[in-house]
């Protein structure tokens, strides 16, 4: 057992990618996919091994009474369920006394049958199905290695897990095809695919000088990320639906985490969080990055078969990662009106100027603005529901009853009906 560096965090989140960025799909705006690069030659294979100097060091490292053991990709069930059955093994050869552990799998959902439904159930797994909505708007881009679209089998996988009941959220990215289809894309979750928990994440994919997408710089972006108006537009059309009848059944990350900061408690998501640098990423051969936004070789931090990642994460050079993302706030989003629910996004997307040519804004400032603002009074009328010991979904019928009023017939009208 290591002894825990004084500064070190109690819980962080870690996302283990067991096969690296290795998929059997292709979908066009994956940005892990490029990451192959950083490992020529290498299987892509987390070994028996790194897998448990894992599991120990993750348990141990926690001062929390929860954990959460994450798996991402790449696909990672590409490595099979005999490892996953083997992490189970660790988890209860390493967990403390009275350590509860979480098991989370990202998965495109493409290679479940019913013995990993039967698995995920037995084990509580929580599973992200990622979908991009209905049919032609998951197609678009989330197209398999010959180039066909995966629909038909990801909703194969989500029929596994309905079959299995087995937890799960819905992952789906915003990007060029679905972005003018909000409605669409919720309904279909909610009314479809009985999802109760969904996140959106924007694609924002830039291209370097040389066209590249592996490391992240330049200001340009594909055609096939979201534009930052659109997102705001995206997310709005949403909230107006949710905020009149599906608050406290479903549960949307973007619209938890605003409502948090309005409360003024910590949103839960590190990109509307003031500093970030407690969501780190492990790659397949033990590669410790700052996050899984930045596997890259800047922000390696270490290996953690050379070094204990508690040592990693309570590292100088870690938690200036994560200060850095308040220090490097331009003056805009400080003078920002919405700046305590936004705090200037995820840096990763930091790369344009502000109006008065201030390196370090937000690409999607212009949607968050806009989305933030709109949804300014329905969060004010939570926040008081709150404060007054009610519930946040109180709000649904406060707003029909407002609507119904300002419905209402005038006087003048009421006299042209009875005639
Ligand atoms: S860089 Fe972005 S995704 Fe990564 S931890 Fe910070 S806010 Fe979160
Ligand atoms: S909305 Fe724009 S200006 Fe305001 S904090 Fe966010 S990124 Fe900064």
């Amino acid at each position: 057992m290591t002894t825990l560096p004084k500064n070190a965090p109690s819980a962080f989140h870690l996302l283990a990618k067991p096969t690296g960025a290795i998929c059997n799909l292709d979908c066009q705006y994956c940005f892990f996919l490029a990451k192959e690069q950083l490992y020529p030659g290498s299987k892509f294979r987390m070994g028996d091994d790194l897998l448990e100097t894992y599991i120990q060091q993750l348990l141990e490292s926690h001062q929390t009474s929860e954990v959460t053991v994450a798996w991402q990709g790449g696909e990672p069930t590409l490595m099979g369920l005999e490892f996953f059955e083997r992490s189970i093994e660790l988890v209860e050869k390493y967990k403390k006394p009275g350590q509860q552990v979480n098991h989370t799998l990202q998965t495109n959902g493409t290679r479940l049958n019913d013995k990993w439904g039967k698995f995920f159930k037995q084990h509580n797994f929580l599973i992200g199905l990622s979908v991009d909505g209905p049919q032609p708007m998951h197609d678009a881009y989330r197209v398999d290695k010959r180039g066909r679209g995966s629909f038909d089998s990801v909703m194969a996988g989500w029929q596994i897990l309905k079959k299995h009941q087995v937890d799960f959220n819905i992952l789906c990215t915003v990007n060029a095809a679905n972005g003018d289809r909000p409605l669409e894309v919720y309904r279909f979750f909610r009314d479809e695919l009985g999802a109760e928990f969904i996140q959106f994440i924007p694609i924002v994919e830039r291209i370097n000088v040389d066209g590249s997408t592996a490391i992240q710089s330049g200001e340009r972006v594909t055609e096939r990320s979201v534009k930052p108006k659109q997102f705001g537009q995206f997310l709005s059309a949403i909230f107006d639906e949710w905020v009149r009848r599906d608050v406290g059944k479903i549960f949307i990350q973007h619209f938890d985490a605003a409502l948090a900061n309005w409360v003024g408690v910590q949103p839960g998501v590190c990109i509307f969080s003031k500093t970030c640098g407690t969501a780190l990423a492990l790659e397949h051969n033990g590669d410790l990055y700052s996050c899984d936004h930045f596997v890259e070789p800047d922000y390696k931090l270490g290996n953690i078969q050379e070094k204990h990642m508690i040592e990693l994460i309570a590292s100088k050079k870690q938690r200036q990662f994560g200060q850095a993302k308040l220090a490097t706030l331009p003056q805009y989003c400080r003078n920002c009106e919405v700046r305590f629910a936004c705090n200037g996004g995820c840096p990763k997307n930091r790369f344009i100027k502000t109006p008065d040519g201030e390196p370090g804004l937000n690409y999607l400032c212009a949607g968050y603005k806009a989305f933030f603002t709109h949804i300014d009074k329905p969060m004010q009328m939570m926040v008081d529901l709150l404060r007054q010991g009610r519930y946040a979904d109180e709000v649904m019928q406060l707003l029909s009853k407002k609507e119904r009023r300002a419905r209402k017939p005038t006087g003048f009208g009421r006299v042209l009906k009875s005639h």
